[in-house]
């Protein structure tokens, strides 16, 4: 089925406006005034992403019979961090602003030279990243003033890269404007919470909230192996929160210190990995696309070999075109030997695979698919979100409250298996009447389907808030379903059909619709 979509960019404020008010996501410790970019999954968040994990999990573990599931600790052997590099190497360069106490990462800033109106450069303005690259209104303004304070005229700005191509000397404060100088040069910062363990706050005692879920399947290698049976090429998938002191969260959900991750280590054999690579590549990107991500907003862009991570022979970030510009989502790294080899030094365990049939023994590669679940629902839900101008809502205004009609109309078109609810029961009125009908068909479908019951205000209200919330199909049960024909009417969130069905066949009614929707489960 075809739905036209109205809007192509989505308003960043208004899906964060939609989350608070219909109960998504809320600012954490919020009634303590709250933590900075920290967050709380409200009962729909909470089902948005538990359904995203699952469709993950799904694709990943269940439907196949190379991959296994593993859930390991948060906290490891301080060793784990040393052997994966990440107590050395695990840092970002940050400079504070000594003006207005800002704390940037350099490459985050966009740097734009000031042009006078003779073609003379006059400077350089900064800005804290937007991807696209945009010139706003309040960088410009900033390039006209640096341009009166020399006593010139402004002519035009030029992108000229980001802060780390120059001397934090050089760069005004992103944040504040204030004059080149009052940036610090840049230092490096290591992104792993510590932590102690016991009651002794001493260097033996410390620890580290795990920064990825990978090396707990690392240092299980040996572990699976001997318990399963599994041969390369085989894979062990994990979902769990991980954590990091990020120097600028924010976008919301996309980038907060702590989140929750699905990755998956396969392990394969050594000159087999580039072709697994692009097997992962592939699957990962087509996987978006069957939960209904629009293709035109996703991608796929392999790393330049100077971005590369320190364990990675090649990689490939699945993007989104998120409402600043294209982010990662997801990235497929070739990890090599790698983590195997480093562990194994560390641990003085071997960590190999023995081949029975060709008697032969070696160190897989690593090929591995990292996903954020947090950074995953907000794609989901930004690429559902769709508004209907009140003037092509046709059918939608059947039945509304007076005056609903004149509003656009929100819709968020989550694919079936995604949507936080699937069916949503909704009785006319609370007439005591249609009650006991309207709850013998909430009990007749909640085991099958992810449901909702909901009988306050107007049937039109109600309509409204699960377009909103992105809710498939709506059952209504109405006097002629208790007084006539023992049939209710299923209403479909993107076609806006109604159909009347007997009371006996709506399970199989709905599951048909959902499929038609493109569930594959229902
Ligand atoms: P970025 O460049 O955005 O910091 P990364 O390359 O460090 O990400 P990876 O280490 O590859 O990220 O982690 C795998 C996935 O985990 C990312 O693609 C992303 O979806 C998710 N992720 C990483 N850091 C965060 C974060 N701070 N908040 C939310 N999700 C995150």
């Amino acid at each position: 089925m075809t739905v036209r979509r109205h809007l192509t960019q989505v308003d960043m404020a208004k899906i964060v406006s939609l989350s608070k008010r219909r109960g998504f996501v809320f600012p954490s410790s919020e009634i303590y005034g709250g933590v900075g970019s920290t967050w709380d999954y409200g009962p729909l968040g909470v089902a948005l992403k538990r359904s995203v994990k699952e469709a993950w999990w799904r694709a990943m573990v269940l439907e196949r019979d190379d991959i296994v599931g593993l859930d390991s600790a948060i906290i490891q052997s301080p060793q784990v961090w040393v052997a994966s590099g990440h107590a050395a190497g695990f840092v970002d360069p940050l400079v504070d602003c000594k003006v207005c106490r800002g704390r940037f990462r350099p490459d985050h800033v966009k740097v734009y030279k000031v042009v006078g109106r003779g073609g003379e450069e006059l400077g350089l303005v900064s800005a804290v990243g937007n991807a696209l690259g945009e010139v706003t209104k309040e960088i410009v303004e900033r390039g006209k003033a640096q341009a009166k304070s020399r006593g010139k005229e402004f002519g035009s700005l030029q992108e000229a890269g980001v802060a780390t191509d120059y001397p934090a000397a050089l760069i005004p404060c992103p944040n504040c404007g204030a004059a080149p100088g009052s940036l610090t040069e840049p230092r490096m910062f290591n992104l792993m919470f510590k932590t102690f363990v016991g009651p002794v706050e001493d260097t033996a005692s410390q620890v580290w909230l795990r920064p990825e879920t990978a090396q707990g399947i690392f240092i299980n290698f040996d572990n699976v192996l001997t318990t399963t049976r599994m041969k390369p090429p085989f894979g062990v998938a994990q979902i769990g929160k991980s954590f990091r002191n990020e120097i600028t969260p924010g976008n919301f959900i996309f980038r907060t210190r702590e989140f929750e991750q699905m990755e998956m280590e396969y392990f394969v054999k050594p000159g087999d990995d580039e072709k697994w690579h692009d097997y992962w590549v592939r699957e990962r990107h087509d996987w978006f696309l069957s939960l209904g991500i629009n293709k035109d907003k996703i991608r796929v862009r392999p790393h330049e070999k100077s971005e590369l991570a320190h364990y990675s022979k090649a990689t490939s970030d699945i993007e989104y075109l998120f409402p600043w510009g294209w982010g990662e989502l997801e990235g497929i790294a070739n990890r090599a030997d790698f983590d195997l080899k480093q562990h194994a030094k560390h641990s003085g365990k071997k960590l190999e695979y023995f081949d029975q049939e060709m008697k032969e023994r070696y160190v897989p590669y690593v090929i591995e698919p990292a996903l954020g679940a947090d950074r995953a629902a907000l794609a989901f839900w930004l690429d559902a979100y769709d508004e209907e101008p009140a003037r092509a809502m046709g059918a939608a205004s059947e039945g509304q409250a007076p005056g609903a009609s004149d509003e656009a109309r929100v819709v968020l078109r989550f694919h079936p298996d995604i949507a936080p609810v699937q069916v949503a029961v909704l009785p006319l009125s609370r007439n005591e009447k249609l009650t006991p009908t309207a709850r013998e068909v909430h009990a007749s479908l909640r085991k099958r389907f992810v449901t909702q019951y909901d009988d306050a205000q107007s049937i039109g209200r109600r309509y409204r808030r699960q377009d909103e919330i992105g809710t498939p199909l709506c059952v209504t049960i109405d006097f002629d379903t208790v007084e006539n024909d023992n049939a209710v009417t299923i209403r479909n969130r993107d076609s806006m059909r109604q159909v009347r069905v007997p009371i006996a066949e709506l399970p199989a009614a709905v599951a048909a619709q959902l499929r038609e929707m493109g569930s594959t489960r229902a």
